[in-house]
């Protein structure tokens, strides 16, 4: 019995939970909260990571000039994504780290603003993949940039400093929702119903049709010089004006908007700026409108990363050409999965899925039954993965997006690995992801952070 035993402890795999280096833990995911907390919208987000990389040394892509390892450089891309990099002593190979900085959230449509049974209303349209019910009776804060006639830029930001107002899209009271209750599940709150309370006071002129509209208006003209056409050309987003906040008596997790995916671009940032000399050239990449598909000139699957590699091989003076550069790289495509969540085990395959807690979850592959729409990691690649977490003894584990036919869920994987690059999913497991507060194990962060790190030195 004592031999198979033994045997079984050497040939089984079995992964535990690793909360290793608590403090280290604990503390880094103080920072992390706080990154958070004023990252909410994608353009705060860049906003903040490129301070961060100025403060390390990091300087814009076109005021470089050399060829030495260990020099920092950064291209913004239309203030929504950022590439940093850090020259190697290998300089002809990227280890690429890619992430995403925006989350689902409510947009404002181009002419929001109408008054109905005397209040001030804005219509929204949801940005990524929302469950619509979640997102009723939240405290939202209001972010984004819209432009006066004259082009003045003005940038809005209000709800998530102490003591501002926030607004609410409010639900229908149980006293009267029967007939709400026998609408289907995905309609029990409709797109068109995400509209949010903005204000109630009227002017006070019985000769004016819509006298809260007008107030509101009058409001933001007062204060921002706006007038209601200026929102035809505006970018307003709505996010939940929740602060990041401990989850559990021990404190062991992290509750907060938009960990989907900013949990992955605040490891990977603070992982390459613990970088000082990388063996092959170190390359953070944090995009834009990965939730709704990777698109547009922001997106990963923009050329935008082309574009960087070949502004990179001018800076260093080389003649390579950037697509035997990118061809030649290694990248991980940070972001989250899934969880198992004991109140809902039905939807993962209980051998097949992440556990809160177990570390950073390398997947193979996500996308959805029959494997569509995804990167499919080369089995050499996960083996150089799998030597990189073993070697630096980080706990890791694996598995899938669901069960097989139930749903799944795409990354930029599929958009990094078309250059050629050998490319593989790597997070941590989140518990609701796209929820107005998402779930993650401080253990997960910190794993998935000296992963992230490794890697860049690797
Ligand atoms: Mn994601
Ligand atoms: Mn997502």
């Amino acid at each position: 019995m004592k031999k198979n035993e033994k045997l079984q402890k050497k040939i089984f795999l079995d992964r535990k939970s690793d909360w290793g280096g608590l403090s280290k833990i604990m503390s880094f995911s103080e920072g992390y909260k706080e990154f958070m907390s004023s990252s909410k919208t994608e353009r705060l987000a860049i906003a903040n990571i490129i301070k961060a990389l100025e403060s390390s040394g990091f300087a814009r892509i076109e005021k470089v000039k050399t060829k030495k390892p260990g020099t920092k450089f950064y291209k913004e891309i239309k203030g929504k994504s950022v590439i940093a990099g850090i020259i190697g002593k290998d300089p002809d190979m990227f280890q690429v780290i890619g992430s995403h900085v925006d989350s689902p959230r409510l947009d404002l449509k181009p002419s929001p603003l109408y008054e109905d049974a005397g209040l001030a209303m804005l219509q929204s349209h949801y940005y990524g993949g929302i469950k619509k019910y979640q997102w009723v009776n939240v405290p939202l804060a209001l972010h984004g940039v819209i432009f006066t006639k004259s082009g003045k830029k003005v940038e809005l930001s209000i709800g998530d400093r102490k003591g501002d107002p926030v607004f609410i899209i409010p639900d229908i009271e149980p006293h009267l929702a029967k007939p709400q209750m026998e609408r289907k599940p995905n309609k029990i709150v409709e797109g068109e119903e995400l509209n949010i309370l903005f204000g109630n006071i009227p002017i006070d002129d019985d000769d004016i049709k819509e006298q809260v509209k007008l107030a509101v208006m009058k409001r933001l003209n007062e204060d921002y010089g706006l007038i209601e056409e200026d929102f035809n050309t505006a970018e307003l987003e709505f996010v939940p004006a929740y602060e990041p906040v401990d989850v559990g008596l021990d404190r062991s997790m992290v509750g907060a908007y938009g960990q989907d995916d900013k949990v992955c671009v605040y490891t990977s940032l603070q992982a390459i700026l613990q970088v000082k000399v990388p063996v092959h050239t170190a390359v953070a990449m944090f995009v834009d409108k990965e939730e709704i598909g990777s698109v547009g000139d922001t997106g990963a699957a923009s050329f935008m990363l082309q574009t960087f590699a070949g502004d990179y091989l001018s800076m260093i003076g080389s003649d390579l050409r950037p697509s035997t550069l990118l061809e030649h790289s290694r990248a991980i495509s940070a972001d989250t999965t899934v969880a198992m969540n004991p109140n809902f085990k039905d939807v993962n395959d209980p051998q097949n899925v992440s556990y809160l807690g177990k570390g950073v979850a390398v997947e193979k592959y996500g996308g959805g039954g029959g494997k569509y729409n995804t990167n499919d990691a080369h089995a050499e690649y996960m083996s150089y993965m799998r030597g990189l977490l073993d070697k630096n003894k980080i706990s890791w584990q694996t598995g899938e997006l669901g069960k097989i036919d139930i749903g799944g869920g795409g990354t930029i994987a599929m958009f990094l690995s078309r250059y050629g690059m050998d490319c593989i999913d790597a997070g941590p497991p989140g518990l609701a992801m796209h929820a107005p507060i998402e779930v993650m194990s401080k253990a997960d962060i910190y794993s998935a952070f000296r992963l992230y790190k490794v890697f860049f030195s690797d």
